[in-house]
């Protein structure tokens, strides 16, 4: 989408590669540019009659503040750079839903209702044994949270959200919290980080908290995994801000040929294939 800047329209890929820049960097400059633009409109029409200064809110036609979230920083470090781009940043690829989104979101809602007091569905059943462990605890399901850039809690739909995402299932007890986080998928390999943003958000809302442990229920299999102490929020928001840092200055989106460039929505890069179903 191209931004009037005052003297004409560019998009911020346009600008970037004009400027030789980051893509942020370049969003950065065009939204101080779409600003200077806006003021000196309106210092040309206020000549007659002068109402103030724009509430920036009316400033139209500048680049959203980006919002990152788990699942993107996750692709841009070990999925793909140049996927994360086109999804991400061009927005360029179409959302297509697969079954197994279908099923994950499926699973997601019947456990949100389970744990609000309704049964689970019949073709679920062998799961009450996990989700009953929490009745009558106060535990919160599918939470919304979101943090500032400046590491104050906020909504995850807040004018200002910098990180956001959302906690299958949280229980706190006192100064302790115990994060749960339903895996559809096949429990091949596990790694904390996705539960340990979850820690970081909850951390946020809840600054009390001394002690947070987690574990991802890997349904295909019927069980828990390991359990995980996410009590250094400090060294997650480390993370996640060098990973922010690492995006923010990326102006190359190396391509990273891998098996997953088979179920990749890029059918323009070189790389993609399509992945025969098993
Ligand atoms: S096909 Fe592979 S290399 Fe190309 S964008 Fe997709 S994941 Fe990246």
């Amino acid at each position: 989408m191209p931004f009037d800047i005052g003297d004409r329209h560019v998009t911020i890929e346009e600008y970037a590669a004009e400027k030789g820049i980051a893509y942020f960097r370049a969003a950065h400059e065009i939204n101080i540019l779409c600003n200077e633009a806006a003021k000196k409109r309106a210092d040309n029409m206020t000549a007659a009659y002068d109402p103030g200064p724009i509430p920036p809110s009316l400033v139209r036609g500048k680049p959203k503040p980006f919002v990152y979230s788990y699942t993107l920083l996750n692709n841009y470090a070990n999925v793909c750079p140049h996927q994360t781009y086109r999804r991400y940043v061009k927005k360029d690829q179409p959302f297509v839903e697969t079954e197994a989104m279908r099923w994950g979101n499926k699973v997601h809602e019947a456990l949100e209702y389970r744990l609000g007091g309704k049964p689970l569905p019949p073709d679920m059943q062998q799961w009450e044994p996990i989700v009953a462990a929490f009745d009558g605890r106060g535990a919160t399901a599918e939470q919304k949270l979101g943090i500032r850039r400046d590491g104050k809690p906020c909504g995850f739909f807040d004018d200002g959200v910098f990180f956001r995402g959302k906690i299958d299932v949280a229980l706190i007890n006192g100064s302790t919290a115990y994060i749960l986080d339903w895996k559809s998928g096949k429990s091949n390999y596990e790694s904390a980080f996705e539960i340990e943003t979850n820690a970081l958000l909850l951390h946020c809302l809840h600054p009390h908290l001394k002690k947070i442990v987690g574990a991802y229920a890997w349904l295909k299999e019927n069980q828990l995994g390991q359990l995980h102490d996410l009590s250094d929020t400090n060294g997650t928001w480390q993370r996640v801000m060098e990973l922010v840092d690492q995006f923010e200055a990326d102006n190359t989106w190396e391509k990273r040929k891998s098996g997953l460039c088979g179920f990749c929505s890029v059918e323009d890069c070189e790389n993609h294939f399509v992945a025969r179903p098993k």
